[in-house]
């Protein structure tokens, strides 16, 4: 049974945005924030999967439109889990990636001088939800497992891409092609629990 005909993607990120467009089945129109003009709503939850409900159900209510949002970032471990759900915060106003990943390397030292002779563990995580107006419908969660780079590699991605290091690969995710990463990251392993709700 095919349950949207309209969907839309309740993102302002653009990387999020191609990501997502990506790997929605083709019967479904869908639309996109900038579509409506909306700004995203204040994420005041205290998990990926909470701030993720806020988004759906707000960008449903401003559209009228069944909405799948995604709220996602980077754990590291030794970081107590940081930058975790503020990982776009880290980036300041204008979504500054640079910025955010001279803060970890910074928190990293602070933390552990020798960080750089240590597996530095951490992980990607997704929430992925669909509302329709206030109403939650799913919330999903994929992750995936990996570890940081002593520097940043690679000009694909966005984010953190430059830095995360999937386990069993010697690439960080800025350094393979979309496809490929599309095809192992936490928003793909959310979106395979999800995908039976489209
Ligand atoms: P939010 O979910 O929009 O609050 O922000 C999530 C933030 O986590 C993004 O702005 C990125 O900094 C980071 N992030 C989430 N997913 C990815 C990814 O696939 N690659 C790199 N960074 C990511």
């Amino acid at each position: 049974m095919k349950k949207f005909s309209n969907l839309l993607i309740g993102t302002n990120n653009k990387g999020k945005l191609k990501e997502i467009r990506a790997l929605l089945p083709k019967h479904i129109k869908i639309y996109s924030t900038s579509n409506f003009n909306l700004k995203s709503p204040v994420e005041n939850g205290k998990t990926f999967e909470e701030n993720s409900v806020i988004k759906s159900i707000y960008f449903s209510k401003k559209t009228n439109l069944p909405c799948l949002a995604d709220d996602s970032g980077l754990e590291i471990d030794i970081l107590n889990k940081s930058p975790g759900i503020h990982s776009s915060r880290w980036g300041g106003k204008n979504l500054n990636f640079k910025r955010a990943i001279k803060r970890v390397y910074k928190e990293l030292n602070k933390k552990d001088k020798d960080w750089k002779n240590k597996k530095i563990k951490a992980r990607f995580i997704c929430a992925l939800s669909i509302s329709y107006l206030e109403k939650k419908i799913v919330c999903v969660r994929g992750k995936v497992e990996g570890s940081i780079s002593f520097e940043p590699k690679g000009k694909n991605g966005f984010g953190y891409d430059p830095i995360f290091i999937p386990t069993g690969k010697k690439f960080t995710f800025g350094e393979i092609s979309p496809n490929l990463k599309y095809k192992i990251d936490h928003r793909f392993r959310a979106f395979k629990k999800i995908k039976k709700f489209l």
